[in-house]
């Protein structure tokens, strides 16, 4: 796997997918079973806001309301953690990119460590679903004014994601309204199978 000639050889994959979708619950499962780290924005955001550092109380209130946090910020966010130890060999990313011009950052800064994404999974669940799902996490940003809002800035923002990696030839579609152990079923098939390498 990976492209790179001296070393890194685990996959380098984006979980792509509506709030409530399963992208973390997925996320974590996977980064065990393919050997690399999960890397959640939306769970770094909440430990800076937990932990009350100059990004947590920037991106507090927006966090709260739905909507996006800016891509000048999350640009930071993402090229730090990329550029950690862990995240060499490989990574999961749940959460980012969000919108085009963090996809355009991130191709950046793979182009840069002269990398390459292994793949796209796109996990689709039905809208009633996902609110259904969303609601009974109850996190303060899971309220339903909130997720309403959240799945709007979905379709709005990131939902045009899906043609731009597919014109790739990234995107693999996963049935994500399934039981847990069937949705990883299906992605780990498609690395065996060699759709993804
Ligand atoms: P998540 O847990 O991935 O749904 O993220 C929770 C919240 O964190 C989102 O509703 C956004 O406010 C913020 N967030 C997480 N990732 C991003 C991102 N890639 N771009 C902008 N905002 C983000």
């Amino acid at each position: 796997m990976g492209d790179g000639a001296d070393g890194p050889d685990g996959a380098r994959v984006i979980l792509l997918g509506p709030p409530g979708a399963g992208k973390g619950t997925q996320a974590e499962v996977l980064c065990r079973r393919l050997g690399v780290c999960a890397i959640s924005t939306g769970e770094m955001l909440r430990e800076a806001v937990a932990a009350g550092s100059e990004l947590g109380v920037r991106v507090r209130e927006i966090m709260a309301s739905g909507e996006l946090v800016d891509d000048a910020t999350m640009a930071e966010v993402v090229r730090d953690r990329l550029a950690r130890q862990d995240a060499r060999n490989g990574f999961l990313l749940d959460g980012y990119p969000r919108t085009l011009p963090q996809a355009e950052t991130l191709a950046g800064i793979l182009r840069d460590a002269g990398l390459s994404l292994d793949a796209v999974l796109l996990v689709e669940v039905p809208e009633d679903e996902l609110v259904r799902r969303t609601l009974s996490r109850g996190r303060a940003d899971d309220k339903e004014g909130v997720v309403r809002e959240r799945l709007r800035v979905y379709r709005e923002k990131t939902a045009p994601l899906i043609g731009y990696y597919r014109e790739r030839g990234l995107l693999h579609e996963i049935d994500g309204n399934r039981p847990v152990e069937e949705v990883t079923a299906q992605v780990l098939d498609l690395f065996r199978a060699g759709g993804i390498h």
